[in-house]
Parts: structure tokens; sequence; C-alpha cells
């Protein structure tokens, strides 16, 4: 399908976050990290037998800045023993929720006392002068660098998006070992989605700022701001367009890396992998889930 003249603006209201098939950042992330991950996450359904502790804290850490952001939105800047006590109860939840895989040198206190120590460092940066969003889904269409639209639309969910200084700002957070590159940011597919999502919605070009929380020794916050053209967006379509193809035709592959596989839930059923298709998936599903009940 031809994106028409008409088409070429906002598409506010066209669309909904209802059940709709759509494509995830997560998603097509996940595909280009590891395609075989993607195959037991997410075509085989396989369960996790666990979370990361880094998956883990980021998590909670993202849910205590989206209160702290609501608030703010609210016109109240909660207190420093307010998001202490939203960490703990997030924190709390997902220890109920799912088995957490530490490494040797952690343990549940120490990630909730490093969680606590980023934290603090956040909320003493300065306040948003205004809140416009909170974590709130964007359904988007998708374009290739020929016009043509994609089939399933994107869902985009940003951390927060600001005005400051009357600029439209989409923020994310990350939590991080390292500081961050310059590349990373201006590289960045997750910064394309966004600033492509944001500027559907708001008809208006937004900046992409990441705010990195990274896990120091002594903690640190860093920024990176980056900016999005419609090229970087066609492109956007264009990779979304390949992993689809690439899932069509059932290219799943293990693509093996420290980064990768330390902490990967799968990384059992990926020993075992014996290169199957994608129709033996259910017999398959039944072996590994076999395998995940014997780890
Ligand atoms: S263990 Fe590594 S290669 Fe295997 S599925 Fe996980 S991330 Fe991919």
């Amino acid at each position: 399908m031809q994106r028409s003249n008409q088409d070429q603006g906002s598409t506010r209201g066209a669309w909904s976050t209802s059940d709709r098939p759509h494509w995830s950042y997560s998603q097509v992330s996940q595909f280009l990290r590891c395609p075989l991950q993607y195959y037991f996450d997410r075509v085989v359904k396989l369960p996790k037998p666990f979370i990361s502790s880094g998956l883990a804290l980021g998590s909670v850490v993202h849910q205590t800045l989206a209160e702290v952001h609501r608030s703010i939105q609210r016109g109240r800047v909660l207190e420093l023993d307010q998001v202490r006590a939203c960490l703990l109860q997030a924190w709390g939840d997902m220890e109920n929720r799912q088995p957490i895989q530490f490494r040797d040198d952690e343990g549940g206190p120490k990630l909730v006392e490093q969680a606590t120590a980023l934290l603090e460092l956040y909320v003493k940066e300065p306040v948003p002068e205004c809140v416009v969003a909170v974590e709130e889904p964007l359904l988007v269409p998708l374009f290739n660098s020929r016009g043509e639209a994609l089939e399933m639309p994107l869902l985009a969910i940003p951390d927060l998006i600001t005005r400051d200084a009357g600029e439209l700002t989409v923020r994310e957070f990350k939590t991080s070992g390292r500081r961050f590159g310059e590349l990373e940011a201006e590289a960045s597919l997750q910064a394309s989605c966004y600033a492509h999502a944001v500027q559907d919605r708001y008809d208006e070009q937004p900046r992409v700022r990441y705010t990195v929380l990274v896990k120091t020794k002594t903690p640190q916050i860093q920024h990176l701001e980056t900016v999005r053209n419609d090229a970087d967006v066609t492109r956007l379509g264009d990779i979304v367009q390949a992993v689809e193809r690439a899932i069509k035709a059932e290219a799943f592959y293990p693509v093996e890396s420290q980064m990768n596989c330390s902490g990967c839930a799968f990384f059992k059923p990926c020993r075992q992998w014996q290169g199957c298709p994608r129709r033996e998936a259910n017999s398959q599903q039944a072996r590994n889930q076999g395998a995940l009940a014997r780890c």
C-alpha cells in the first residue's frame, strides 16, 4: 500500500491500542539480538524459569520512575522516603511474581540498595517543567523507504514525554553497568521507534533524551540526546519489514555472545536445539518443556 498525500500527516485518533497485532521495539530488537531467543520466547512461547537480576532491577526502577513522573504530572513531587517505598513495593511484587537469578556477588538486598542509590541521584535532578505523558501507549503506522505501509502498526510506549522550554522531548530511562557511547543513542532503533510514534501522535518532531542510570560503584547519571529525521523513520520501516520476512522464512538461529547468553532464560533449550523448523515447534515445545521441568 502506498502512503498517500492524505496520510502523510498525523494519524491521531485513527488507531487504537486494542488487541490489533502490532510490532514493538522489544520484539524487533529481540529478533535482531538473537533470532533463536525470539523463537523460544514468542513462537514456541516457552515459560521463562527465571528473570535475570539485571532485568529485574531495570523493571522495578522503571516502575518507580513512572510513579515519580505521574506524581509530578499531578503537581506533586514525591519525597525521598516515598520514592523508596514505591521501589520496595515494586521489588516485593517482582520477587513474588517470578524467581530472580542473581550473580554470585549479588542478592536482593544488594540490588535494592543499588536501585535506591540510583533513584536518589535521579530525584536530585531538575524536575521536568511539564509532564505531557507517562508510559502512553502509541499505536502508529510504519512505512518503508518506498512509501509502502507495513501490514502491522508499531506500538510504542515511551517512558516519559515532557515539554521543557517549549520543546517536546521523549525520555527513555536505562539502567546499565557502564556509560553509553554517543553512537548508541545516535544508532538506536528504539529512538527511531519513539520519535516516529510521538511525532505521529503530537504532530511535532520531538528530541529523544536517554537518561542512563549507571550502576557503577559510585552511581552516575548520564544524559544523551538525539533527533530522528524522515530517512531514519523509513529505515526503521525497512528494518522491521526485513525482520518480518526473516520470521516468515523461519530463520531462527542462535547468536551466542557473553552479552546475549548470560542471563538468557532459554540457555538450556538453546543447548538442546538442533535447528528444527517451525512445523516441528509443537513437538519441540513438549521436549523443551520437559527439559525445563528437569532443570
Ligand atoms: S542462550 Fe544465547 S544463543 Fe541461545 S537463545 Fe539465549 S541468547 Fe540466544
